[in-house]
């Protein structure tokens, strides 16, 4: 039996993740799962979930933050391909973005070299939709449905021995007690938590439609995006900066409609099954870190990791296997801090 109690705040794509990533690396540690939210209350429940990191996304450096994503691409793929992966909600997916401005839009430095195909579009292939489309690319990618993902990873977490509990987290101080380290994978909630002003939420929209005979997804320009799913097809959207405005707005629903609809016109026949709103928990560079702070006289030792914007579904593993070397170190005392 081990003594070492870890908390994990936060079950979102990123807080399963690395509570399953530190199960690996413990086995016989206690590790609890803390949060206010599950499932389809979670931003992570909004994403479309397909593996595209954007070019702006980055950690500490360069270097890291491509670890990060081949990292996590590997861990999604090695998912997909494993008896579970149906059950995790990850599969295979390909498509095209199409830009009408730039060339460089449809590239990704990120991914073109570690996805299985990433190639420009034909000249055929830039008339598949309507527009006026100059530059494409087509490329094969994973996608994680976390209605899926979410409720696979906390029976995952939890038949390995993990335990989950529902609590809002006021502060590090009043939770740390019995436990040797906190990991905060709080998203958009660490911005009380750590009174971090880097951290910004930007606001989305989808609207989830039937559409069966869309095997393909389509991004256009304008933040347009058509994405099938397990169990439906994701129609986006848009991004706005430091909004807070969590219901649905009506006018980004005819703007989000009209775009899809003009990129791919058979969507018109699509039946509606619901809208959805996600703040993106967005911070330049996303925080993966550790911290140790002084409380009344007690250490409280804490592993950040939050702040992944658009793109938490993608890099989740990434920064969770980093998160956990971060808490190694911490525990074997030879951090730096
Ligand atoms: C419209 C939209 C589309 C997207 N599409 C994609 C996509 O295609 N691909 C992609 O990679 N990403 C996408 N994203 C981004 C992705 O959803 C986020 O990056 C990701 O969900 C962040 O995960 P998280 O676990 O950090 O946060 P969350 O899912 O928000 O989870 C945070 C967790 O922390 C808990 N918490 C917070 N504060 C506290 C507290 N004080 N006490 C206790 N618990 C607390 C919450 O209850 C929750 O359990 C999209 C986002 C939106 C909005």
């Amino acid at each position: 039996m081990s003594d070492l109690n870890i908390a994990v705040l936060g079950a979102g794509v990123v807080g399963l993740t690395t509570a399953l990533e530190l199960q690996k690396l413990y086995r016989n540690a206690h590790i609890d799962v803390i949060a206010s939210c599950f499932e389809s209350d979670t931003t992570s429940n909004v994403a479309a979930g397909l593996f595209r990191p954007g070019t702006s996304f980055c950690g500490p450096n360069e270097e890291i933050t491509r670890r990060w994503i081949s990292d996590a691409y590997r861990y999604w793929d090695y998912l997909r391909n494993t008896s579970e992966g149906a059950l995790a909600g990850v599969t295979q997916v390909s498509g095209y973005i199409f830009s009408s401005k730039y060339p460089n839009i449809v590239r990704n430095h990120y991914i073109e070299k570690l996805v299985p195909v990433y190639r420009p579009a034909t000249e055929k292939e830039l008339k598949l939709c309507p527009g006026d489309w100059l530059y494409g690319s087509f490329f094969t990618t994973v996608l994680t449905s976390c209605e899926y993902y979410l409720p696979w990873a906390a029976n995952k977490f939890l038949e390995r021995g993990g335990k989950i509990q529902k609590h809002h987290v006021e502060d590090f101080a009043s939770i740390s007690l019995g436990y040797d380290i906190l990991v905060n994978c709080t998203g958009l909630g660490a911005k009380h938590l750590c009174d971090d002003n880097k951290l910004v939420p930007i606001r989305g929209q989808v609207i989830k439609v039937q559409a069966p005979w869309i095997k393909t997804f389509f991004y256009g320009d304008y933040d347009t995006y058509i994405i099938p799913g397990i169990n439906s097809v994701t129609l986006g959207g848009c991004r706005q900066y430091d909004s807070y405005e969590q219901s649905v707005n009506k006018y980004d629903s005819l703007n989000i409609k009209e775009r899809c609809e003009a990129l791919v016109p058979n969507l018109k026949s699509a039946k509606p099954i619901k809208e959805l709103v996600g703040l993106r928990p967005h911070r330049d560079p996303v925080r993966v870190e550790k911290e140790v702070r002084h409380c009344n006289g007690k250490k409280i030792k804490i592993v950040h990791n939050y702040g992944h914007g658009g793109y938490g579904v993608t890099t989740a593993p990434g920064t969770a296997i980093y998160a956990c070397e971060l808490v190694r170190e911490t525990l074997a005392g030879n951090s730096k801090l």
